[in-house]
């Protein structure tokens, strides 16, 4: 297939190589020329502008950091509108708000765009070996048509109804992920000061029920190796806490620990600490218990 793809970061970067590996062509976008060079060595043309990437390609995909820059590159000058046509396809990729979603489709499909969101989850190492979980809402039949270019990448790509669902799907996700980074980060810290080594409490755990994934694969990566290099960066993360809130307050929906999980990343954002790694929010709750949660050799 002929695509475009707008936003070739950290995860935008090695999903749109993916797509290049499985023999689609791709035009690709980003602020910053750099972000796209690999992609370019490896065939894909360059667009100059949102708008400039849609012309002649089926299907576009956009993956960018928060809603406002999503809805900048689809409705802003020099736009994804501005350069689509009937028939066009158009797929958000980024962890956006529903409601922002669903506007967007409103206004693209009254000029006969197609619009689906399709968030992913995985992380950037979910990205680069193509396994990421990919949750999709829109119309099915759209779906249908985009489905062989999502399953370059991502290894389980779920249609989870209207428009807006996948990002729903997302949010609920997240927000659990990076709750069980708080509690976890408070469990750990427990254990390691009561006496437990952290490599066995991290095993024991592991294996037990109170596993987790941020447990087994992220803080192995991040936090365990003291390294902050995003990864999935503070400042997105606390976006995707506040996505989730924002949601409970739209719908009305007590959400008391999810409060105090977004107020824990406001915290992180006010020490400075939303370009590092997301793993660096557990850094306040080792300060509060003087225990630092590393591992030799991991
Ligand atoms: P990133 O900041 O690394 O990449 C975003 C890219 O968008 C950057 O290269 C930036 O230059 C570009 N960009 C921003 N505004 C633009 C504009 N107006 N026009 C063109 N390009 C623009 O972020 P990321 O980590 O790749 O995350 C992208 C999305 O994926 C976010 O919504 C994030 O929440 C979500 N996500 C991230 C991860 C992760 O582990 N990093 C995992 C799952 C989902």
């Amino acid at each position: 297939m002929k695509l475009g793809f707008i936003g070739t970061g950290n995860m935008g970067n090695p999903m749109a190589a993916n797509l290049i590996r499985a023999g689609h062509q791709l035009t690709v976008h980003d602020l910053r020329r750099e972000a796209a060079t690999n992609l370019l060595e490896m065939g894909a043309e360059w667009a100059d502008s949102p708008k400039d990437a849609v012309p002649g390609n089926e299907v576009v995909f956009t993956s960018l950091p928060v809603p406002r820059d999503v809805e900048v590159v689809v409705l802003g000058e020099g736009g994804i509108l501005e350069g689509a046509g009937e028939g066009c396809i158009y797929v958000d990729l980024s962890t956006n708000s529903p409601t922002v979603v669903r506007r967007l489709h409103e206004i693209a499909g009254a000029r006969g765009i197609s619009v689906l969101d399709a968030p992913v989850s995985g992380g950037v190492y979910g990205a680069a070996a193509g396994t990421l979980a990919v949750m999709v809402g829109g119309d099915e039949q759209v779906f249908s048509r985009v489905k062989p270019a999502l399953d370059a990448i991502g290894s389980h790509v779920v249609y989870c109804g209207d428009i807006g669902n996948g990002s729903v799907c997302k949010i609920c996700n997240n927000l659990l992920s990076m709750g069980i980074g708080v509690l976890l980060s408070e469990a750990l810290t427990l254990g390691v000061k009561a006496g437990v080594d952290l490599a066995v409490l991290a095993d024991v755990i592991a294996n037990s029920s109170g596993s987790a994934r941020r447990l087994t694969e992220k803080f192995p990566r991040f936090l365990f190796q003291g390294n902050f290099e995003p990864g999935f960066a503070t400042a997105l993360a606390a976006k995707d806490v506040r996505l989730a809130t924002d949601l409970g307050r739209e719908l009305g929906i007590p959400m008391e620990l999810a409060n105090l999980v977004d107020q824990r990343h406001v915290e992180a954002m006010h020490r400075g600490w939303g370009s590092e790694d997301s793993d660096a929010v557990a850094r306040i709750q080792e300060e509060k218990a003087s225990v630092q949660l590393r591992l030799d050799g991991v």
